[in-house]
């Protein structure tokens, strides 16, 4: 018999537990993706599209390389699927689960239509450790703060060794595939070159992440991952997103290796662990609190008064224009490679949501466009933290100051003069707080800063304070 294999955000071969079982139980297996756009305002983004793209094409290419190939198409995914069903004769469909809200609905629509039609449909967990609703506090509740959160969890985390990449039993193809430049995911104008040079996208390119952050950064990592001048973290968020790759693996693999080191160098692998925690814990906040991606977790948010949205001034922090060194690195990284990092991202967060009191929506609708990695439970988790408003969020009146924090974490101004090339030459002295010197402003093209920073940080705790009172 024929299965039907749906791939989505599950773009890897090995650990792929619908992909496996299809494999195991059918004669033949049917490889499918279904371009739709159909998850509302949370479609794909530019930069996530771009991603899609190549790593549909790595997916191809791996299929290609086991004797079978993947089925494109573009449009409704219930028709699409009855249509392939008829004339493959395939009685089952096989999925991996996704957990945006948009998707469950879409999907629990086309299992029941599939089952009503007399298919099997059968869909597994390839992208979390744990299913979000298998988490739940004493009282039986969905958990609202992390720490106790990963208290439960990581007890039920014991390395498991990850499915290989199963043998292809026999492919059934179909004539009527689309090329993968039918499904128009790159863009029209050619602003990805940057992108091209850092990724690889696929499940080969996070296999290499992967063991770069082994061999190097695993052992340094609490420390080294505030430093964003430093290849201090694993970069895996967009393999991990595209699901090129599991934290399964990841746990398995790190594990394997340092237990393949002596006791006395072995890392500590727990902070790096953690940090997959915290992205089990957005997907545990996203499915029981669909609504967060546009609404404050905080209802006590809501009267907050945002300034009025600017155009001109989001502008100057989408570009990196803001006069503020590390913000304006931060956001040119963003344009530049699709990514940001971590500390860097909390704050050009609170910087636009502080100092520019701009609704954290703004900054959460670039960073979707933008970043390879956007992800609706990371990227609201990470807003909704930042700006004071989310679930175990920093407290609103903690304010990041972008100059002691660029002294602190990137202390010899690399990251800086990295991303600020008409600063490149300025002193280490003045590069923190290049408006210091008017004629350094003067020959650099360097703006500004378009906010003074303590004055707009007092506008933004006076503001808090109206709305506690
Ligand atoms: P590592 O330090 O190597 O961590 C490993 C993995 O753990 C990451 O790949 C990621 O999957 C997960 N992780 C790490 N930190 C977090 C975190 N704080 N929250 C949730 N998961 C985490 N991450 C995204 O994947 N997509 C987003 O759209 C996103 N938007 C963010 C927006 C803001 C305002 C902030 C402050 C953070 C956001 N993050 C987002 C979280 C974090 O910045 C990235 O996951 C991290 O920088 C990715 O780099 P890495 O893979 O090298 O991380």
């Amino acid at each position: 018999s024929t299965a039907l294999v749906l791939f989505r955000r599950d773009l890897r071969l090995a650990d792929n537990p619908a992909w496996s079982a299809a494999c195991a139980e059918h004669a033949q297996v049917l490889p499918v993706f279904i371009h739709s756009g159909d998850e509302g305002r949370w479609s794909a983004g530019a930069a996530s599209r771009w991603w899609l793209h190549h790593s549909l094409a790595a997916l191809a290419r791996q299929l290609h390389d086991a004797s079978a190939g993947l089925h494109l198409r573009r449009g409704e995914p219930l028709d699409i699927l009855r249509a392939l069903i008829a004339s493959s004769g395939a009685r089952a469909v096989y999925w991996n689960r996704l957990y945006e809200p948009a998707a469950i609905a879409r999907d629990t629509r086309i299992k029941s239509a599939l089952r009503a039609d007399g298919i099997a449909v059968h869909s597994h967990n390839a992208a979390l450790w744990c299913e979000p609703w298998a988490i739940a506090t004493q009282q039986a509740a969905p958990y609202k703060v992390f720490t106790p959160y990963w208290r439960n969890l990581r007890p039920r985390l014991q390395p498991v060794e990850p499915l290989p990449a199963p043998h292809v039993p026999g492919w059934h193809e179909l004539p009527d595939g689309l090329p993968l430049a039918a499904l128009e995911l790159l863009p029209r104008i050619a602003w990805a070159g940057g992108l091209a040079a850092r990724w690889q996208p696929g499940e080969a390119g996070a296999r290499e992440l992967l063991e770069i952050f082994g061999d190097d950064a695993i052992g340094d990592y609490a420390h080294a991952r505030d430093l964003p001048a430093r290849h201090g973290t694993s970069r895996l968020s967009p393999h991990l997103h595209f699901g090129e790759i599991s934290p399964r693996q990841i746990q398995f693999e790190l594990d394997r290796r340092a237990h393949a080191t002596d006791a006395k160098r072995r890392p500590d692998l727990e902070p790096y662990l953690r940090e997959l925690g915290w992205r089990e814990f957005a997907h545990h906040l996203l499915y029981h609190f669909p609504h967060t991606p546009t609404d404050n977790f905080n209802p006590r948010f809501d009267d907050f008064p945002w300034a009025p949205a600017d155009h001109a001034l989001l502008e100057r922090w989408q570009r990196g224009r803001t006069g503020i060194p590390l913000v304006d690195a931060g956001m040119r990284e963003l344009w530049r490679t699709g990514w940001m990092h971590n500390r860097v991202r909390m704050i050009v967060a609170s910087f636009l949501t502080k100092n520019l009191r701009q609704h954290w929506q703004h900054g959460a609708r670039w960073f979707w466009d933008t970043l390879v990695d956007a992800d609706l439970a990371n990227n609201t988790l990470g807003w909704q933290w930042v700006a004071g408003c989310g679930a175990d969020a920093a407290p609103y009146f903690r304010v990041f100051n972008p100059v002691t924090q660029a002294k602190k974490f990137d202390p010899d101004g690399i990251y800086l003069r990295r991303w600020l090339p008409e600063l490149a030459e300025a002193p280490l002295a003045l590069l923190h707080e290049p408006w210091r010197d008017a004629d350094l402003l003067k020959r650099s093209g360097y703006p500004a800063p378009m906010v003074e920073l303590g004055q707009s940080r007092q506008q933004a705790l006076d503001a808090y304070a109206a709305l506690a009172r």
